[in-house]
C-alpha cells in the first residue's frame, strides 16, 4: 500500500481560523517540556517519590494540567486547530521525540499516556473526518481532553465492532491495557468487524457506559498510568465516530514506524535514571572507585546511543513521506530501533542497580519505582518480530545494499 499522507487536505483548513491561539514553535515546545521535567523531577522529593507505585498511587492528573498550559496537548493539533502539527507536519519528529523523551524523562506513566495522546492524533489527522477533528479539537483546547489509543485486545476475544443500520456501531467485548482509564476522555478503541478487519472508533467516554475493571491492572511498575481492563459491551456510537476505513489503523510506514514513539518515552526513562544515579554516587562520595566509573561510562554510552538513533528514526521518519521504499526502510529502522534501545535501557537498568546497590533500591529513595516502571514499560508488543524484521531488510536486497548506505544518513541514502 502506498504511504498515506499525514497531511490533511485543504478542505480542513476552515472556520477555526481567527478564533484559534498562535501555535508554539519547536524551539519553544522543546524547551517548556525539558523545564517541566527539570521541575517535576525536582519536586519528586524522596517522600513523593512513591506516588504512582504504592498503594495510595495517584493518575498524574496536575502533570497533564500542566502539559495542557504549557501547549503540550494543543500542540498535536493542526495548525488551523491552533496546535503546532507536532509530529504531523512535515519536518516535526525530531521535535516530538524530543518532547517526549523530556517528558519520560520528568515521569515515564505521565510519559505513556502523553504518548497515546500524540498517537490518537496523529491518526486523527490523517483519516478523521473535518468535523470529529474539529470537535476533538475544541475539546483538547477548550477542556484538556485527553486522547489514546486503547488496541491491546483481551485475552478473551477481540472487540468487536458490529455495523449497525444508518452507519453507526454498537461495541462488544473488552480492551486491556487501557492507559489512563477515567482520566483518557476520547481514547481509540479498535475493534473487529464481522469480516475480521480493524475499524478505528473514537469513544466519547463521557456519553457512554462502560465497565472498569481496575483490579486486572497488578503491574510491577507504570501504576500510575492506571491501564485498566475496559469492558465496552453495548456501546453504541453514530457514524460521525468512526475514523477512516477498515484496516486503516494498520496502514503502513506509520503504524510501526509509530513505535519510534514509545522508545523516546523510554530513552527519557533512561536518562532519568542515568542522571539519578550519578546525583546518588555523589551524594555518597562514591564517584572515585574504578568500577562505578566503568558502569557510568556504559551508561553514558547508552543514553548518547540512543539519542544518537532517535535522531536518525525521526530522519527516517521525514523520509517515509516521500516515497515507499523509504518508507519500507523507515519500518525496518523502527525495529532495529526497539532492538536496540530495548537492549540499551536493559543496560541502564543493570547498570543502575549494581551502582546504587540494595541500599540504594529501598524505600523512600525512587530507584526501586524507576527501574520497575522502566521495565514494565520496556515490554512492547511483538519485539521478537521486531528482530526478525531488521534482519530480513538488512538480508532482502540484491545485490546487497553495502553496510555504508543500509540506513537513513548512509551514503547511498544521500
Ligand atoms: C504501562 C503500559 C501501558 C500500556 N498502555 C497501552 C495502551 O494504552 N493501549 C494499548 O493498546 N496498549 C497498551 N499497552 C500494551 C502494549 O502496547 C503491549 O501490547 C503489551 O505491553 C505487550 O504485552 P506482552 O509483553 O504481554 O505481549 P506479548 O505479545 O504476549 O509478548 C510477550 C512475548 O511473546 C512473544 N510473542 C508474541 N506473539 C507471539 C506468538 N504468537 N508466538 C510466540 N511468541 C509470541 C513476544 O515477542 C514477546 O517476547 C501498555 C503496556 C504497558 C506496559
Amino acid at each position: 500500500m502506498p504511504p498515506i499522507s499525514l497531511l490533511p487536505p485543504a478542505t480542513r483548513v476552515a472556520t477555526w481560523i481567527g478564533r484559534v491561539p498562535r501555535a508554539p514553535d519547536a524551539d519553544s515546545l522543546r524547551r517548556r517540556a525539558a523545564a517541566l521535567a527539570d521541575r517535576w523531577r525536582a519536586e519528586a522529593s524522596e517522600e513523593t517519590a512513591w506516588a504512582g507505585d504504592a498503594d495510595d498511587w495517584q493518575f498524574p492528573d496536575a502533570k497533564f494540567d500542566e502539559l495542557a498550559e504549557a501547549g503540550k496537548l494543543a500542540a498535536t493539533l493542526a495548525a488551523e486547530h491552533g496546535g503546532a502539527g507536532l509530529g504531523t507536519a512535515p519536518g516535526t519528529m525530531p521535535t516530538l521525540l524530543r518532547v517526549l523523551r523530556h517528558v519520560g524523562r520528568g515521569d515515564l506513566c505521565t510519559g505513556r499516556i502523553y504518548e497515546g495522546h500524540v498517537n490518537a492524533w496523529q491518526l486523527l489527522r490523517a483519516f478523521g473526518k473535518p468535523a470529529l477533528l474539529a470537535r476533538l479539537a475544541e475539546d483538547v483546547r477548550e477542556h484538556r481532553h485527553l486522547s489514546g489509543v486503547w488496541n491491546a485486545e483481551n485475552p478473551a476475544g477481540a472487540l468487536r465492532v458490529i455495523p449497525r443500520p444508518g452507519g453507526g456501531v454498537r461495541l462488544e467485548g473488552a480492551k486491556t491495557f487501557c492507559s489512563g482509564a477515567g482520566h483518557v476522555q476520547r481514547p481509540f478503541v479498535n475493534g473487529r468487524l464481522p469480516d475480521g478487519r480493524v475499524q478505528m472508533c473514537v469513544v466519547p467516554m463521557d456519553e457512554v457506559r462502560t465497565l472498569h475493571d481496575a483490579d486486572w491492572w497488578r503491574p510491577m511498575g507504570m501504576r500510575g498510568t492506571a491501564s485498566y481492563r475496559i469492558d465496552f459491551t453495548g456501546v453504541e456510537l453514530g457514524p460521525e465516530w468512526l475514523v477512516g476505513g477498515p484496516d486503516d489503523y494498520e496502514r503502513e510506514p506509520w503504524f510501526s514506524a509509530g513505535a519510534m514513539r514509545f522508545v523516546a518515552v523510554h530513552a527519557g526513562g533512561a536518562e532519568a535514571l542515568f542522571d539519578d544515579t550519578r546525583a546518588f554516587l555523589a551524594r555518597s562520595k562514591r564517584t572515585e572507585d574504578h568500577f562505578q566509573l566503568t558502569r557510568i561510562a556504559e551508561m553514558a554510552g547508552a543514553i548518547e546511543t540512543t539519542s544518537l538513533w532517535l535522531g536518525s528514526a525521526a530522519a527516517a521518519w521525514e523520509a517515509a513521506r516521500d516515497s515507499a521504499e523509504a518508507g519500507r526502510r523507515a519500518i525496518a529502522h523502527t525495529a532495529l530501533l526497539r532492538m536496540t534501545v530495548e537492549e540499551l535501557c536493559l543496560r541502564v537498568l543493570t547498570a543502575a542497580e549494581r551502582c546504587v546497590g540494595a541500599r540504594g533500591l529501598m524505600e523512600p529513595l525512587p530507584f526501586g519505582r524507576m527501574v520497575r516502571d522502566l521495565r514494565m514499560y520496556l515490554r512492547q508488543p511483538v519485539p521478537d518480530l521486531m528482530v526478525r524484521r531488521a534482519g530480513e531488510w538488512a538480508l532482502a536486497t540484491h545485490p546487497l545494499v553495502p553496510a555504508h548506505g543500509l540506513w537513513p544518513g548512509g551514503e547511498e541514502t544521500e
